[in-house]
């Protein structure tokens, strides 16, 4: 590869599960990637070391006293990244002209603006902040055909199916001779444990995932499947798939990670080990392959292979998001922004582990009328739903 074929990243949520994946991968490929910006929240050291590694030209952060930190200790370091601040600053590095890439790793609601961003400025997006396709799918997906950006999905699923599908697959799974997406789950760390068990459970067991190691709103959503109901929604709008052409299948060992089932019978999976780093490589590298540190499949090790149905009683929040989708509009908005205010009170102690579902449940129960046909709407929609959520969760308290 020539120097001209360096390839400029932009990492949005750096510091995170997914970003630290994705600078071990760009690590051991230097001669095609470097770093244009990273981003963080409030994890200052934590970019730091990331700067003093890759040498960015901008690094972001959400508070002005965190960037005075961080402008001082690159100074001392000797480093001139730029140390720029806010949702604004977030989006003006996912659409800088020198950036051919763009990692979209915030989690939650926080990173659709900078996701949308890098889509409407035709960047190679690589998605792996699944709620801003939850909650502006049909928007985002018309910014990515308007401006010929390339989105690659990060999600090991969506990126499974993505592998197992043709390279030209707009317009309908039927068009494409597909007849279903087989969606795995891992079923989370509580699939076999019974509702009372359920309704004990602490935020570390719930960010104890058998397989994979994430951040803790997903390890959170993993454990109550919401997770999956997510998934379901951001495959709809990746794929151009209807729910019911969807099949969530538990798979406890997450060896397949998602599966086309085609008219002829035929059923292609993609397998490999539960390495975030396997779909990471591939979206940077797409279509070609690189190494991406990941331990070959060792199969007589995995042994054997479940597959289960899913327990829609005892894991509400799946058919609550496949309910969200199917209402459309504004629903899924509304189901996102509540599942991140229950988590959040979750994980700090303010809710049950069970009264997620329930508060998601009661907010997506008085619907908010409109379309999701602009960022306004969207934005409204969000902020509204909070607030419904907010209100559940004083009462509950109260
Ligand atoms: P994480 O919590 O480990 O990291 C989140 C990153 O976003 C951090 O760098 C954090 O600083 C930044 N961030 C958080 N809030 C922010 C805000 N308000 N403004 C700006 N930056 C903010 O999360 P993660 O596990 O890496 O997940 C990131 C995204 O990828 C999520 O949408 C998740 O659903 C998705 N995803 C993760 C995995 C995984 O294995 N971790 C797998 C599939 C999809
Ligand atoms: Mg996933």
């Amino acid at each position: 590869m020539t120097a001209s074929a360096i390839q400029r990243v932009t990492v949005l949520g750096s510091t995170g599960s997914i970003g630290t994946s994705t600078l071990d991968v760009i690590a051991r490929h230097p001669e095609r990637y470097q770093i244009h910006a990273l981003t963080a929240h409030t994890s200052k050291e934590a970019l730091l070391a990331q700067c003093i590694t890759f040498r960015p030209l901008v690094a972001v952060l959400d508070h002005e006293a965190d960037a005075r930190w961080l402008r001082a200790e690159l100074g001392r370091a000797n480093q001139p990244t730029d140390v720029m601040v806010g949702p604004e600053a977030l989006c003006d590095v996912a659409r800088d002209a020198s950036v051919d890439i763009v990692m979209a790793a915030i989690v939650g609601a926080a990173g659709l603006l900078p996701s949308l961003a890098a889509a409407e400025a035709g960047k190679r997006v690589l998605l792996a902040n699944k709620e801003a396709l939850v909650m502006s799918g049909a928007l985002f997906m018309q910014a990515v055909a308007r401006s010929g950006a390339t989105l690659l999905p990060i999600d090991s699923e969506h990126n499974a199916i993505y592998q197992c599908l043709p390279v030209e697959h707009r317009g309908g799974l039927a068009r494409h001779g597909i007849s279903q997406l087989l969606l795995t789950a891992s079923g989370g760390p509580f699939r076999t444990w019974s509702e009372s068990a359920i309704a004990q459970v602490t935020p570390d067991q719930a960010c104890a995932h058998p397989n994979w190691s994430m951040g803790r709103k997903i390890s959170v959503d993993s454990a109550t499947l919401m997770n999956k109901g997510l998934e379901l929604i951001e495959a709809c709008w990746l794929f151009d798939a209807r729910p019911d052409q969807i099949q969530v299948v538990v798979h406890p060992q997450s060896v397949i990670h998602s599966m086309a089932a085609y008219q002829d019978g035929s059923v292609l999976a993609q397998l490999g080990n539960p390495d975030m780093r396997t779909p990471i490589a591939y979206g940077l590298a797409w279509p070609e392959r690189i190494d991406a540190g990941v331990e070959a499949l060792d199969l007589f090790q995995v042994a054997r292979l479940d597959f289960e149905t899913a327990d829609e009683a005892r894991f509400p929040c799946l058919p609550l998001a496949r309910e969200a989708m199917r209402l459309g509009g504004l629903a899924p908005v509304v189901l996102n922004a509540a599942n991140e205010v229950a988590v959040d009170a979750f994980l700090n102690h303010r809710l049950g582990f069970l009264d997620i579902g329930r508060l998601v449940e009661g907010v997506l129960s008085s619907p908010l009328e409109g379309r999701a046909d602009c960022l306004d709407s969207i934005l409204w929609a969000d902020q509204r739903a909070r607030e419904h959520a907010a209100g559940w969760l004083k009462r509950w308290s109260a």
